[in-house]
């Protein structure tokens, strides 16, 4: 993502690696291999968020981003209000979606976007990858009633489309065991994000 929104902060920007770089990313993007779509404009109903702030996050669908393959971007826009940026989401499966949606959420909910960016695929910034994966699973499995089947499309899509984009079999792996983790763990997503926001010293909600 180039313009305004990128220079106006370091926030969490998951959609600009994919642009940018194909290395190794915890990122979300899809291609439209084994779409299904619901509702008249294909898209899935966008889910409740607040930030960690209390501020309500709003989901705004654009016209940026790489063709053919969805994503999601977290940030403050130019008025500084939260927002969670939706691009080429129609090429996405419903269930990945829902996914990027939460897993997008996550980084508002979590106090990342707000944050200085950590280092480029290193730990930090892989670790926030993997709570937003981990929040977003628990809250589909909790609000949105996900089971076996629903997993299963759901890592399907996201085993696609990182293919697809280079991510090698090891990350691909590494990041579906550790959804796969979260959804087994009957700790609830409010639970993750309390623990990460005392571990950061920020408020509790
Ligand atoms: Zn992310």
């Amino acid at each position: 993502m180039t313009g305004n929104l990128e220079r106006s902060s370091a926030h969490h920007i998951c959609g600009r690696l994919v642009l940018m770089t194909s290395v190794l990313a915890l990122t979300l993007f899809t291609g439209s291999a084994g779409a299904q779509l619901d509702g008249a404009a294909g898209l899935a109903e966008a889910p409740v968020c607040v930030n960690n702030k209390g501020e309500p996050v709003q989901f705004r669908t654009t016209g940026r981003g790489r063709p053919g393959l969805a994503a999601g971007m977290a940030i403050r826009d130019s008025s500084g209000k939260p927002v969670v940026l939706r691009s080429n989401y129609p090429a996405a499966p419903r269930v990945f979606q829902q996914f990027i949606d939460r897993h997008e959420c996550a980084h508002h909910q979590t106090g990342d976007v707000d944050r200085p960016h950590p280092p480029r695929n290193g730990p930090e910034h892989l670790m926030n990858e993997s709570i937003s994966d981990c929040v977003a699973i628990r809250r589909l499995r909790d609000e949105e009633g996900f089971g076996e089947p629903e997993f299963d499309r759901l890592a399907d899509a996201l085993r696609t489309d990182m293919t697809k984009i280079g991510f090698p079999e090891s990350s691909i792996a590494s990041r579906i065991r550790n959804i796969s983790g979260c959804f087994a763990n009957p700790a609830s997503a409010r639970d993750l994000i309390d623990q990460v926001l005392k571990e950061r010293g920020l408020p509790v909600q």
